[in-house]
């Protein structure tokens, strides 16, 4: 590895950006290490250790000389295409070893082109100006090489008939369709069954580790080891895809597709549209009595005598949602025959009639509730409920399906470890101690010369009144040093909304709000517009990189410990404790110190950044628990004095200057 990393190694000769990273080159050779030994790796490696080379050079060097694929799952689209457009074709340039690569994104971002096909039958459009973007997506598909749907940047990213074109795998008749050979997901597998080096993203990567062994669902091909990237992401995305989930869409999408099954037989058909009106009427009433006595928006624990209850003979009987629920099975299963009748000659029954199974197992597990391990929660969002059960803890399932099948798993992330070890992570995911190394590879960025730690000396209990008010106060105090420049990070939408109100009417700086328009399009005005401050909550935490100047201050307002009455977090918490453990300080604490490390990284994104990280809870110096916060900032400098941050701030003004002047 140091003939690649080292000072007078191949990246020196190639790299013009080239530094000496010591954290980079201790993490190569841990990697390496890892695949020789066939043991599993976590790292933490901060911003600017040069990780993705650090894990991409033994993963090829590993696939070329054992003939193993290598996974590298990244967390977010972004990486991918960094992966896929820049890294992979600079080292395919300067390694000796010659390897091939290929990407593949979740199933949902081709087109089918069976389902365009058939759409020309179907009105799947909701109004005239929809033609011609539906014209344009036709016309693409059929000359596309991908079909990836990313290809598409003149269209809007919400395209309403995308769902009902895409190549999803609920909606795909495998081998029996007509489209088969030319599908670009058969041409993504075959692709990837070439490549020694695969890269996907999580949401794909535990789709296919939930449904391997299954021939509708599995896309990746056999590998022999996989890299995560961003793999603090990891245990909430697996319990998602170990979950089970219906909703609403999925029901009513379940009754349109049928309706558009080509059947030529009237009596047949007849029959069929009166089940789909019941079926149709029956789940609206079950859907409307789940939402009753509940708000319009929001995640809520599904009661354990929701669909029966005992009456005072000790019988039981069924709820109205209960009745509710029987009567919209009887007729899923009603259509379920009546298609089944069909499937042999008509491949979309065939289809349907899985999918409709699907839907009557999942819908009768969630009401059920009988698995223990499992959290069972309905979500209101938009127009669409959702009934999800998840299991309350992972570790099991990981380990079983993944970490005891595959030899080397590497773990990486900027942010996993907590109080200096990886304990929690390693708990939370299944990884076994006896056969998982760990390495906290050091950070290039000199903090304590780069930035500045501003803990307020006297800020109220954040459950307090007064605690808003004064928080804003802090705020206009920091933004008047840095003039603007800055991210105000809030725990929840309406701590952002409040702070936003005061602050931005008090000063002259634009202010930017989250939801506004799109996560992008904010973060390219706020690149754009100079001294400008952002508020923001949830996705501005992570994943966002803004470098240079225009960023100078991150404000974090309350330590982000995690929703409490969340179905899931309640469960995970009920679970620890109810198991002898204190969720509280091996849940809570190590979560939020994770997600607090993702918020404090935004500041500093290269060498010549600098800036002020201002938190402005007080329960970092006032709880015990504070130590665990604060042995997990990074190693600058912490004041209690806004003194020291104007000083601190103005010793970098001349050579902020510089650099404007340079430009
Ligand atoms: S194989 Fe499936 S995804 Fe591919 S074109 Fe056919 S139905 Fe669509």
């Amino acid at each position: 590895m140091k003939d690649i990393f080292g000072s007078e190694g191949l990246l020196a000769a190639h790299h013009e950006a080239y530094e000496d990273r010591p954290g980079q080159l201790k993490m190569a050779e841990a990697v390496l290490n890892a695949f020789k030994e066939e043991r599993h790796l976590i790292v933490e490696a901060g911003t600017g250790t040069g990780k993705t080379l650090a894990y991409l050079v033994p993963a090829i060097s590993f696939a070329v000389k054992n003939k193993r694929r290598v996974i590298i799952s990244t967390g977010t689209l972004n990486l991918q295409e960094q992966l896929m457009e820049r890294d992979i074709p600079f080292l395919q340039e300067i390694l000796p070893a010659k390897f091939s690569a290929a990407y593949m994104k979740g199933r949902a971002n081709y087109a089918c082109l069976y389902r365009i096909k058939k759409s020309g039958d179907q009105p799947i459009l909701s109004g005239l100006d929809e033609m011609g973007h539906f014209e344009r997506v036709s016309e693409w598909a059929f000359e596309s090489e991908t079909g990836d749907r990313a290809e598409l940047t003149d269209l809007p990213d919400d395209l309403p008939f995308w769902s009902r074109i895409n190549a999803r795998s609920e909606t795909c008749l495998g081998q029996q369709c007509p489209d088969f050979e030319p599908c670009f997901i058969t041409r993504m597998r075959s692709r990837a069954e070439q490549a020694q080096i695969v890269i996907v993203n999580h949401h794909l990567f535990f789709a296919d580790l939930n449904l391997r062994g299954n021939e509708y669902g599995k896309v990746i091909p056999d590998y022999g080891a996989v890299i995560f990237d961003e793999a603090h992401l990891i245990e909430d995305i697996a319990s998602d895809y170990f979950g089970v989930a219906v909703s609403s869409f999925q029901i009513e999408e379940l009754a349109r597709d049928a309706d558009a099954v080509p059947i030529t037989d009237a009596f047949a058909v007849k029959d069929l549209t009166k089940i789909l009106t019941k079926v149709r009427g029956f789940a609206d009433m079950f859907w409307s009595r789940f939402s009753e006595g509940r708000g319009r928006e929001g995640r809520f624990p599904l009661d354990r005598n929701s669909i029966e209850r005992r009456t005072r003979g000790g019988e039981t009987e069924p709820t109205r949602l209960g009745e509710a629920y029987q009567m919209l099975d009887e007729n899923l299963d009603r259509l379920l025959k009546a298609l089944d009748v069909h499937s042999d000659k008509v491949p979309e029954a065939e289809s349907l009639v899985r999918r409709i199974r699907q839907a009557r197992f999942d819908l009768k597990f969630i009401v059920g509730q009988e698995e223990e391990n499992f959290v069972y929660w309905l979500e209101r969002r938009g127009r669409g409920t959702f009934l999800r059960a998840s299991p309350i803890d992972v570790s099991g399932l990981l380990e079983e399906k993944l970490f005891d099948k595959v030899k080397t798993c590497v773990l990486t992330s900027a942010t996993l470890s907590t109080n200096g070890n990886f304990d929690f992570v390693r708990g939370r995911l299944g990884l076994d101690s006896g056969r998982t190394d760990t390495l906290l590879a050091p950070s290039t960025f000199d903090y304590r010369e780069q930035a500045i730690i501003y803990l307020p000396r006297s800020m109220p209990d954040p459950r307090s009144q007064e605690f808003t008010q004064l928080a804003a106060g802090e705020i206009l105090k920091l933004l008047k040093i840095t003039e603007g420049r800055a991210f105000v990070l809030a725990t929840s939408f309406s701590s952002m909304n409040a702070l936003y109100e005061i602050v931005s009417s008090r000063i002259d700086y634009p202010c930017f709000l989250q939801g506004t328009i799109s996560k992008t399009g904010l973060l390219e005005r706020f690149r754009e517009t100079p001294n400008a401050v952002l508020f923001g909550t949830s996705s501005f935490w992570q994943g966002v990189d803004v470098r240079g100047e225009q960023l100078s201050c991150v404000i974090i307002d309350k330590l982000p410990f995690a929703v409490p009455t969340d179905p899931l977090v309640a469960a995970r918490t009920r679970y620890i404790d109810e198991h002898g453990g204190r969720s509280f300080f091996e849940y809570s604490v190590p979560s939020a110190v994770i997600t607090l490390k993702q918020g404090i990284g935004r500041l500093i994104r290269s060498t010549t950044d600098h800036g002020i990280i201002a938190l402005l809870d007080p329960r970092l110096r006032t709880k015990g628990y504070g130590r665990d916060f604060l042995k997990s900032l990074p190693d600058a400098r912490i004041t209690t004095e806004l003194s020291d941050v104007e000083a601190h701030f103005k010793s970098h003004t001349p050579l902020r200057e510089l650099e404007r002047g340079a430009r």
